[in-house]
C-alpha cells in the first residue's frame, strides 16, 4: 500500500465484534487473564494497550519501520532515548536544536554525567574528524529549529562509528516528507504535537526504529518508567494521520509561496527555507526529502524592536510557540522558544513562522499589513 492508503487503513480493519469502522478508544487499564502465567497480548496498559498499539503499528508502517512507541510528549520520547546512555558516554549533537532538546541535553549532562558536544553538522569535514569511536550517540534535527538547516543524514550515517546510534529528530518533515531510517538513522523521533497531531490539541511523541535490541530496551524503559501516550491521545493521532499527507502538501505549498513573497520584500533581509534554491543546503534537502515542510524563518530589517512590532501587528498569524498545526503561528525565538539556550545564531531580528492551512492570499496580506505598520 502507498502512504496515503496506509495512513487510513493500516491496522485499522473494522472491529470484528461491532463492525465499528473507527478504532475504538479502549480506556481499560487492566485486562482479564485466563490463569496466572498464561501468555497474553495485553495485561496492563502501561506496557501495552489496544488504541496505542494500533497507532504504533500504523505509524511504524508509515515510517517503514519495524517498531514504534508512542509517548506522552516529544520530550519524554527524547528522554527515553537518552536512557540508552551510560555515565561517561559522549553525545555529538547539532548546535541548532529545539530549545527543549538543548535543555534536556544539558540536564542529562549535569545529572547523569553524560558528555555532550554541540557542533555544526553542515560542516561535513569537521563532523567526520569528530566521529571517533568515543562517540556513542549522534543527535540531529533536520530541518533544524529555528534556522532550517539541513543535515546530510546519509553521509553522516556512513561516516559514523558502527556502535554510535544516529538519532534524527524529524519533527519538521513528518514521515510524509522524510524517512531517516532509510538513510541510515537508527532512531527517529517526532514531536507528534506538531505536524502529526496537526491541530494544536494533543501533546505526544513518537519514536521509530528497526533494531531488535532497541525494542527490548525501550519496552523495558516504558514498562519501568511509564511515559506512555493515553488511549484518547492515541486516538487523536490516528485520526490526524488520515489527513497528514493532505495537510503536509498544503503546508508546503503555502510555505513556499510565503518564502518567495517575503524574499521579494525590501524589509526582509533573509529568508531561511530549504525549498528556496538560494538556501545553502537546497541540494541535500532535495535529495533526502520529498517536500520542504511548512516552517520558515526570516530576518527582518532593524532589530528586536522591529521584530516585536511586526509580531504584534499580525492578525491571522497567532503569536505563540509551537508549529505544525492548521493555524499559522509566529514567534520570536530569541525571547520565546530559544531564550535561555540560544546560540549566537539566534539573533534578535529572527522570526519563525509556521505557515498554516489558511488561504494563501490572506496569509500574504496579513504579513504585508504587519510589515507596513513597522517603523524602520
Ligand atoms: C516541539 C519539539 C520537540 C518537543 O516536543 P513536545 O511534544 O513539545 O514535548 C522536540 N523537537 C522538536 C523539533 C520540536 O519542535
Amino acid at each position: 500500500m502507498k502512504f496515503q492508503t496506509k495512513a487510513i487503513h493500516s491496522h485499522q480493519k473494522p472491529d470484528k465484534q461491532t463492525g465499528a469502522v473507527v478504532t475504538p478508544i479502549v480506556t481499560t487499564t487492566t485486562f482479564a487473564i485466563k490463569e496466572p502465567g498464561a501468555p497474553v497480548e495485553y495485561d496492563y496498559s502501561r506496557v501495552s494497550t489496544p488504541t496505542r498499539k494500533t497507532l504504533e503499528s500504523c505509524f511504524a508502517d508509515l515510517e517503514e519501520a519495524k517498531s514504534c512507541l508512542a509517548l506522552s510528549s516529544g520530550c519524554s520520547a527524547m528522554h527515553l532515548i537518552l536512557q540508552l546512555l551510560s555515565p561517561g558516554d559522549l553525545v555529538l549533537a547539532e548546535e541548532d536544536l529545539y530549545g527543549g532538546t538543548l535543555r534536556l541535553l544539558k540536564h542529562v549532562e549535569k545529572t547523569q554525567n553524560i558528555r555532550v558536544k554541540h557542533i555544526d553538522f553542515s560542516n561535513l569535514s569537521m563532523v567526520k574528524s569528530m566521529l571517533t569511536n568515543e562517540v556513542k550517540m549522534i543527535w540531529l534535527e533536520s530541518p533544524t529549529n529555528p534556522l532550517l538547516k539541513i543535515c546530510d543524514i546519509l553521509t553522516i550515517a556512513k561516516a559514523k562509528p558502527k556502535e554510535a546510534l544516529l538519532v534524527v529528530d524529524s519533527t519538521f518533515s513528518s514521515p510524509y516528507f522524510q524517512r531517516p531510517l532509510d538513510l541510515g538513522a537508527d532512531i527517529v523521533i517526532h514531536s507528534a504535537t506538531k505536524y502529526i497531531g496537526g491541530h494544536s490539541d494533543c501533546l505526544a511523541g513518537l519514536i521509530v526504529f528497526n533494531k531488535e535490541d532497541l525494542k527490548e530496551k525501550f519496552e523495558f524503559f516504558n514498562k519501568t518508567i511509564g511515559p506512555v501516550l493515553s488511549p484518547f491521545d492515541s486516538y487523536l493521532l490516528l485520526r490526524s494521520l488520515k489527513t497528514l499527507s493532505l495537510r503536509m502538501e498544503r503546508h508546503e505549498k503555502n510555505a513556499l509561496e510565503t518564502a518567495h513573497f517575503l524574499k521579494s520584500n525590501k524589509r526582509v533581509k533573509k529568508v531561511l527555507y530549504p525549498g528556496l534554491p538560494s538556501h545553502s543546503n537546497y541540494e541535500i534537502a532535495k535529495r533526502q526529502m520529498t517536500g520542504f515542510g511548512g516552517v520558515l524563518s526570516f530576518l527582518i530589517e532593524g532589530g528586536q524592536k522591529q521584530a516585536i512590532s511586526f509580531l504584534k501587528n499580525l492578525k491571522i498569524f497567532t503569536l505563540a510557540e509551537s508549529l505544525g498545526a492548521v493555524e499559522s503561528l509566529a514567534e520570536h525565538p530569541l525571547t520565546m522558544t530559544h531564550g535561555s539556550h540560544a546560540s549566537s545564531s539566534i539573533t534578535e531580528d529572527l522570526i519563525r513562522l509556521s505557515v498554516g492551512l489558511e488561504d494563501i492570499e490572506d496569509i500574504k496580506e496579513d504579513l504585508q499589513q504587519a510589515l507596513d505598520k513597522v517603523k524602520f
